[in-house]
């Protein structure tokens, strides 16, 4: 974790002392000038570029060599003269009072640096590699000021302006911020910055119209297995702007950084054994936030209509008159057998597939064994890890071949993916001598020895 902070610090009458009359100095001139403050350069001689910033009466100057006289309280010192060791010193003297300083190349004798900058103001971009690798800042910037749009300017005025608007329509802190979410996610911005903000006008208008007889909703959504990237273009966008997010354990980090930073996160749990909020409560949180007017995100892991209770959910809002929205995920089956190369259904293998839970009670797996047991059949086993001894004989005793091949997907489509192969025979004793993890996926049938051919992870 990089040690430096990104602030925007507002200095007002600091004085900024740059030691040192070549390039760099030059260059953290005009940067310190760009932005109005006041700027002393000490240095015996100066580059001619430098001469004339200094006759053009923009900056102050000393034409001296470096000495501990010139640090004057509460300035910033920089360091930039073509000598490491008097760096060092000024470093030193920066140090002993007090001051801030920047000493050009040697971050570790400095505290501040100077990052590499678009100016769009009022909107600033600051990059910086945390000196290590400043031709990449560079590169880095000029990608970003290349992407962002030229009308900057109009949106952010648009932008200033309809706040005095929204200041005084939407009372409420949070209705604000999601009231901002939404429009800023809607057509607006694009339609300021192809200059037709006439019309982006109308849409605010009526965005905010509509928000005072606001009533909230609930989305429920996959998030799909695992691998963010498996989301679908909706559940990205409905994660960005919702007000409250319940989600549960299979619900990865990176998934959850798309949501808004301002947004109520509200873990439910959802393990086995680990219910954060019992069902019951995850209903009744559900139908209290949208009451509350807010937008609600249900998130799952995987498809919510598969093993989810997404159902159970849904009645209950239902029951309570809370309007909501499903939206379909990749469900774990998909995820992984497509991730480990296992197709589920194959002309010459399988012309069907199955899914069930695995999910054991006292014990056993309770599963209708016969319908199966079925060539040609796929098997997809969801939850099934910890009965897999009892799935794997509940199988082979209902006439299921005992070197019929089983593969158990762990983690699938996230970077620790791995996957076992075995057979109905083996698989319970490969399970106890090798340390695998939950979420697992089992997968039983002839199209598990394709994974030879086509795994690609
Ligand atoms: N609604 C989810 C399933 C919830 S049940 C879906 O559609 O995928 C939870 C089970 O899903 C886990 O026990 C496991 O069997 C399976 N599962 C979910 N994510 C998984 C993953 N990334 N890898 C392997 N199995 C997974």
């Amino acid at each position: 974790m990089a040690d430096w902070l990104p602030l925007f610090h507002c200095f007002k009458d600091e004085q900024f002392i740059i030691f040192g009359g070549g390039k760099v100095a030059d260059r953290k001139a005009r940067t310190l000038i760009r932005f109005n403050k006041k700027v002393r350069i000490i240095s015996p001689d100066l580059t001619p570029a430098l001469q004339e910033l200094v006759d053009s009466g923009k900056v102050e100057y000393l034409s001296q060599p470096a000495s501990v006289d010139h640090i004057v309280p509460r300035a910033l010192v920089v360091a930039a003269t073509d000598h490491k060791a008097v760096n060092a010193e000024i470093a030193s003297w920066a140090k002993a009072a007090g001051c801030q300083a920047n000493i050009t190349d040697s971050p570790d004798l400095s505290n501040f640096i100077f990052p590499a900058i678009i100016d769009r103001s009022p909107v600033l971009v600051a990059i910086s590699s945390s000196s290590t690798t400043p031709a990449l800042t560079r590169y880095l910037r000029n990608m970003i000021d290349a992407a962002l749009p030229r009308r900057l300017n109009e949106l952010t005025a648009f932008i200033a302006k309809l706040r005095v608007d929204v200041r005084q329509r939407v009372a409420d802190t949070k209705q604000r911020q999601s009231f901002w979410r939404k429009l800023m996610s809607g057509p607006v911005p694009d339609l300021v910055l192809t200059g037709k903000e006439a019309e982006a006008q109308l849409v605010a208008d009526k965005a905010l119209a509509d928000n005072e007889g606001k009533q909230g909703q609930v989305f429920l959504i996959g998030a799909g297995p695992g691998d963010p990237e498996l989301l679908t273009l909706k559940a990205v966008r409905l994660i960005q702007q919702a007000d409250v997010v319940l989600y549960d354990r299979l619900v990865s980090d990176e998934i959850m950084d798309f949501c808004h930073p301002d947004a109520e996160r509200v873990y439910v749990g959802k393990a086995r054994a680990d219910h954060a909020v019992p069902q019951e409560g995850i209903n009744q949180l559900l139908v209290k936030y949208a009451k509350q007017g807010s937008t609600v995100l249900r998130l799952k892991g995987g498809d919510p209509f598969i093993f989810g209770r997404g159902g159970e959910e849904l009645e209950e809002l239902a029951q309570s008159g809370v309007p909501f929205q499903i939206v379909p995920g990749i469900t774990a089956a998909s995820g992984c057998a497509s991730y480990s190369g296992i197709p589920l259904t194959h002309r010459d293998y399988a012309q069907s597939v199955r899914f069930v839970t695995g999910h054991v009670k006292d014990g056993s797996a309770d599963l209708p064994w016969n319908e199966l047991v079925h060539d040609h059949q796929t098997l997809v086993v969801y939850m099934g890890l910890s009965g897999i001894a009892s799935i794997c004989s509940g199988l082979i005793d209902h006439g299921m071949a005992a070197d019929t091949p089983i593969a158990l997907v762990e983690k699938g489509t996230l970077p620790e993916q791995k996957v076992h192969i075995s057979t109905l025979a083996d698989m319970p004793a490969y399970v106890s001598g090798n340390s695998i993890s939950a979420p697992t996926l089992t997968i039983v049938g002839q199209v598990v020895s394709l994974h030879e051919k086509l795994n690609w992870c």
